[in-house]
């Protein structure tokens, strides 16, 4: 989503340039197509730890950002006008539950009266929030907009798939015009610039970044819940909070948010968040999964919901990678020399939306 983003921008603000998508998979294979498609700004859950690391105005401009990012993908795809890429991506406005397991969090406190909490059919919990929020189907929304990006600028946008790059490096005076020569497994590019939208991935080309942007895995979730839960995923989603935790003994980390979203037309519910061993979570590869939870995140619904049978009906699990920084927040803007190896002349970034959000940690970087 990050690549497409970037494209995009580029495309549509810079008539001048003709961009190259290099990617090591197929289009949308990443973390973008494999999400809860929720559409959120994290800050109920993360603005405390915000406060905490930036200060209470540094965490306001964050979380008035990811609202506005979420605002930034309707406007974009209301800006394609493709009726076809709106049923297909079922991209869909909703009010958001926030759902409180425990009374008291570290900064919040919030009881509901049991007739709010009743209303929503929820059992076993403090307390619950109304938000909004948005929900879609990932992988048809990015290539939709891919396909519709390959539509309007065919003579300017080139997508190479199963291309992954292997190193970036100026390109010496003898070997050709262009200044950054990329190198893939299938031969090089050159390029006036370089754009890494590499995720989870980036210390791979950029090594100074290991340990500040790692991989953590995430298993996301398709539920089936019963006839009894009423299928409200054209208008609704959910989002669990309990408090963080972590076992030291056991080296078990729960993260304390599971995020649900439900499909209109099939009723599924989709259901992810972690609580796993460390060593399960920080993986990057993505064609296993982390088994603990994927058995505890079958477990969360009929906890919370009163109509929910006692287990829901597991119809399939998959992890995906995100990128995590060291402190949380999004990575972006020009690089450092300390980072390429190679000094820079810095220019400004175009206006870019990075889409969804929970962009953990997404290395877009101009040089
Ligand atoms: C299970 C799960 C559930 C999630 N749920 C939500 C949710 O509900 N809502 C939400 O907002 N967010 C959610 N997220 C987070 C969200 O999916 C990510 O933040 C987002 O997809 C990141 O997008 P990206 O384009 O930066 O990265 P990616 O989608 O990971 O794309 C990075 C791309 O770079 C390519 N690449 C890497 N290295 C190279 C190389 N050397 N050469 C060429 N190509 C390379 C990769 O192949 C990949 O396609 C979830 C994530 C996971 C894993």
């Amino acid at each position: 989503m990050t690549g497409c983003s970037v494209a995009k921008g580029l495309l549509e603000g810079h008539p001048h340039l003709t961009v190259t998508v290099l990617e090591a998979r197929g289009l949308t294979r990443g973390a973008s197509s494999r999400n809860g498609g929720h559409i959120v700004s994290p800050s109920f859950w993360e603005f405390p730890s915000l406060v905490e690391h930036f200060g209470p105005k540094a965490a306001v401009e964050i979380a008035e950002f990811t609202v506005r990012n979420c605002e930034k993908t309707f406007d974009a795809v209301e800006a394609i006008s493709d009726p076809e890429l709106n049923d297909q991506s079922e991209i869909r406005k909703v009010q958001k539950l926030i759902v409180l397991t425990t009374e008291r969090h570290d900064y919040v406190r919030l009881v509901e009266s049991e007739g709010a909490v009743k209303e929503f059919g929820l059992h076993n919990v403090a307390g619950v929030a109304v938000s909004k929020a948005g929900a879609v189907w990932p992988y048809r929304l990015w290539t939709g907009i891919w396909a519709y990006l390959q539509k309007k600028y065919p003579e300017r946008l080139t997508i190479e798939t199963y291309t992954p790059v292997t190193s970036v490096a100026t390109t010496k005076s003898d070997q050709g015009p262009a200044r950054y020569t990329i190198k893939t497994l299938l031969g090089d590019v050159g390029a006036a610039k370089v754009v890494y939208c590499t995720n989870a991935y980036s210390a791979h080309l950029l090594p100074p970044l290991r340990g500040k942007i790692f991989p953590i895995r995430g298993n996301m979730s398709a539920q089936d819940a019963g006839p009894d839960f009423p299928n409200l995923g054209a208008s609704r989603s959910w989002s669990v909070i309990s408090k963080r935790r972590k076992d030291l003994a056991s080296g078990t980390q729960n993260y304390g948010l599971y995020y649900i979203t439900r499909n209109p037309h099939t009723g599924h519910m989709f259901v992810g968040g972690e609580d796993d061993i460390l060593d399960n979570l920080l993986s990057s590869d993505d064609s296993r999964m982390n088994p603990m939870s994927a058995k505890k995140v079958f477990e969360v619904l009929p906890k919370f919901y009163q109509k929910t049978a006692s287990k829901t009906v597991p119809l399939k699990v998959w992890s995906g990678i995100m990128g995590f920084s060291k402190d949380g927040v999004p990575v972006l803007g020009p690089l450092p020399e300390m980072v390429t190896g190679r000094s820079e002349e810095k220019i400004g970034l175009p206006p870019v939306s990075m889409g969804m959000e929970q962009v953990t940690a997404t290395v877009v970087v101009w040089l």
